[in-house]
C-alpha cells in the first residue's frame, strides 16, 4: 500500500532535530524543524514546500541559511510556520544578509511565513526576492482551531507545548486515503495514468457518484462506478512530531491530543531516567516519560530522537528505557512485584 508521505529523520538521534517528509508522487516534501541540514542533498531540499518549526532554539533553526540558499533561485514559494514571534525572527534572519543584487529582474522567490499561537495562525507575512526580502504583512489563512496548515489531501494539526518558550508539536493527518484496486482496474480495461489522481481527489472531496471522470483513450466513467469497483477509501496516514517539552500534565494532555492514534510518532527522548534533574532543569522529557506518553497517545509505532550528548555513550540504554515505557513494561513490572 502506498503512503502519502515517507518520513525520515534528517540526522542521527544525537544530531540536530529535523524530520523530512517526502510527499511521494507529488515531487515535494515537508520539513518538521530546521536543524543542521548537512546530510540532505540539494535536490531533496529543492522539493521542500512547507517547513514547520517547533521553536527557534538554534538546534532547530540552524539549517535556515542552507535551505534559503538552496531555494533562492526557484519560482515555487517556501512556506514557514513557527511559534509566536516567528515572523520577527525570520525578518531578522533575512535582515542579516546584504541583498543589493536582488531587484525587479530577479527570480521572484517568495517566503510565506506564519505564526501559530497554539490555537490558530494569527500572523502572516510575505518576503519577496524582488523586494529584497522586505517584510510585507498579509492576512492570516482562516484555518480551524488547532490547524497550522491545510490543503486538499492533508492537514497539519499543531499544539503549543511548554519548554520555557512555546514549542510546537505537529501532526500530519491525511484526510482519507484512496487506494486503487489494480485487479479491478485491469478487469475493466482501464489504464493506469494521471486521471486516477483526479479520480482519487474527487473521492476525497466527497463529490457525487454521478460525476463523470475522463479516462484518456477510453472515454468517461462515473465516480460511482469507480467507488464501487476500483477505488477503496481507507483511513489516512498520520505522523506526529513532538520535541522539546517539559514533563508537565498540560504538555502530556496536549501531546496525547495532537498525536492521538497516529501511525508513527517521533518524540524527543533526550535523557536517561538517572538524569531526570537535567531533564527537569532544561524542560525536556526523559526517554521513560516519552515512551509512556507515546503509549498513552495510542501511537502504533514510536521513534525516539533528540538524544542529549550527556548520554552519548549510552544510546542503547536510552532506547531500552524508551521501549520499556512504550511497551508498558514499567507498569507491568511494578504491578507484578
Ligand atoms: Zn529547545
Ligand atoms: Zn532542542
Amino acid at each position: 500500500m502506498s503512503h502519502l508521505v515517507q518520513p525520515r529523520l534528517v540526522n542521527d538521534p544525537f544530531g540536530d532535530p529535523g524530520l523530512y517528509l517526502d510527499v511521494r508522487f507529488a515531487r515535494r516534501a515537508l520539513l518538521f524543524d530546521l536543524g543542521d541540514l548537512a546530510p540532505m542533498a540539494g535536490r531533496e531540499l529543492m522539493r521542500v514546500s512547507h517547513v514547520f518549526v517547533s521553536h527557534a532554539h538554534l538546534d532547530h533553526m540552524a539549517g535556515f541559511d542552507r535551505l534559503l540558499r538552496t531555494c533562492l533561485h526557484r519560482t515555487a514559494p517556501l512556506s514557514l510556520t513557527g511559534p509566536p514571534e516567528f515572523v520577527d525572527r525570520i525578518a531578522h534572519r533575512l535582515g542579516g544578509v546584504t541583498w543589493n543584487l536582488l531587484g525587479p529582474s530577479s527570480v521572484d522567490f517568495r517566503l510565506h511565513v506564519f505564526e501559530f499561537d497554539g490555537t490558530r495562525v494569527t500572523r502572516a507575512a510575505e518576503f519577496r526576492a524582488r523586494e529584497a526580502f522586505a517584510r510585507r504583512d498579509v492576512a492570516s489563512p482562516p484555518f480551524d482551531a488547532g490547524v497550522a496548515h491545510e490543503e486538499a489531501g492533508f492537514l497539519i494539526a499543531s499544539a503549543a507545548l511548554d519548554h520555557g518558550t512555546p514549542s510546537l508539536a505537529f501532526a500530519l493527518r491525511e484526510r482519507v486515503r484512496v487506494n486503487v484496486r489494480r485487479m479491478a482496474l485491469d478487469a475493466r480495461g482501464l489504464p493506469v495514468g494521471p486521471w486516477l489522481n483526479d479520480a482519487k481527489a474527487a473521492v476525497r472531496q466527497g463529490r457525487p457518484d454521478g460525476e463523470r471522470i475522463a479516462v484518456p483513450g477510453v472515454g468517461e466513467v462515473t465516480l460511482g462506478e469507480l467507488r464501487e469497483e476500483v477505488l477503496r477509501e481507507a483511513p489516512g496516514q498520520a505522523v506526529a512530531y513532538v520535541t522539546d517539552a517539559a514533563n508537565t500534565p498540560g504538555n502530556r494532555a496536549r501531546i496525547r491530543a495532537v498525536a492521538n492514534g497516529v501511525d508513527l510518532l517521533y518524540i524527543e527522548a533526550p535523557f536517561l531516567a538517572a538524569d531526570i534533574e537535567a531533564a527537569t532543569a532544561t524542560r525536556h522529557l526523559t526517554a521513560q516519560a516519552a515512551g509512556k506518553i507515546a503509549r498513552e497517545a495510542g501511537a502504533r509505532q514510536a521513534v525516539p530522537f533528540h538524544f542529549s550528548g550527556r548520554a552519548a555513550e549510552r544510546r542503547e540504554d536510552l532506547v531500552r528505557e524508551f521501549q520499556a515505557a512504550f511497551g508498558g513494561e514499567d507498569e507491568a513490572g511494578r504491578s507484578g512485584a
